[in-house]
């Protein structure tokens, strides 16, 4: 705890100093140029990552950067009904716990209206080691392992095509539970026609953690490749109307493990 406060302090003296101005416009709003969705993991924050500034960059983590598949029409009605019996019932946060995980992506995507958003996972992800096993073998993370089951028959696919390859079953799993979040995320109508208007383009990074390096799936070639200037993302395409990137990932992620 000591080494919080010393570190507040310190850092509050190293960044407002000279940029008083700065931190004074910030105080009015926020305008990011991009939101990041990733893992919770304390190796793994975005803005040290990419050395973002302040106000820059909207963050939502979460174990193993996961995004729910977003509530249809059935389950929101029946949400709504359920939301309004919770409450009266005094148990307002079981719809919340819902639509929490979308909460954060919204407010970004639909309100703020950032350009951008990347989906990034890491190496070494215990979120997704643990979806690798089966449900209930890690006794004691009863919230945790319910929270990965969601992704768990994408990623225990993902480590048995690996496996039966011979390749690194870990880092084919991390690939395969990034492209599941994208792939929801174009599932969710709002995110969805932003992508297709040309307002919103989306990208897949996976971290390596020892090396500093980030490596972004290309929707051209279905692989997670070493960043450039050239990032490829989702939708480049000019016409936007013709847009079928939703089934593409669906395509990608199922050859990752079928
Ligand atoms: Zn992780």
């Amino acid at each position: 705890m000591q080494a919080l406060v010393s570190g507040i302090e310190a850092g509050r003296v190293a960044s407002r100093n000279g940029r008083e101005a700065y931190w004074e416009e910030l105080a009015r709003g926020q305008s990011p140029g991009i939101a990041v969705i990733c893992c919770s993991d304390s190796r793994a924050a975005p803005e040290e990552i990419t050395r973002a500034d302040p106000g820059s960059m909207f963050v939502k983590r979460t174990v193993a950067g996961l995004v729910p598949t977003p509530a249809g029409k059935v389950e929101g009605a029946w949400l709504r009904l359920y939301g309004g019996l919770t409450r009266h019932l005094g148990m307002r946060e079981l719809a919340g716990a819902w639509y929490g995980p979308w909460a954060a992506i919204e407010f970004p995507v639909v309100h703020l209206k950032v350009p951008n958003l990347l989906v990034l996972g890491h190496s070494g992800c215990g979120g997704v080691a643990l979806a690798r096993r089966p449900r209930g073998e890690a006794g004691h993370l009863v919230d945790t392992d319910a929270w990965v089951d969601m992704v768990r028959p994408t990623v225990q696919a993902a480590a048995r095509k690996a496996e039966r390859e011979g390749r690194d079953v870990q880092l084919a799993t991390e690939h395969a539970a990034i492209l599941w979040s994208l792939r929801n995320l174009l599932l969710h109508p709002r995110v969805a026609a932003r992508v297709r208007l040309g307002e919103l383009r989306l990208y897949a990074g996976h971290y390596d953690i020892a090396s500093g390096r980030v490596a972004l799936w290309n929707p051209e070639t279905d692989a997670f490749e070493p960043i450039s200037e050239r990032a490829p993302g989702i939708c480049d395409k000019s016409e936007a109307d013709a847009c079928s990137c939703g089934e593409h990932v669906k395509r990608a992620l199922a050859a990752l493990s079928a």
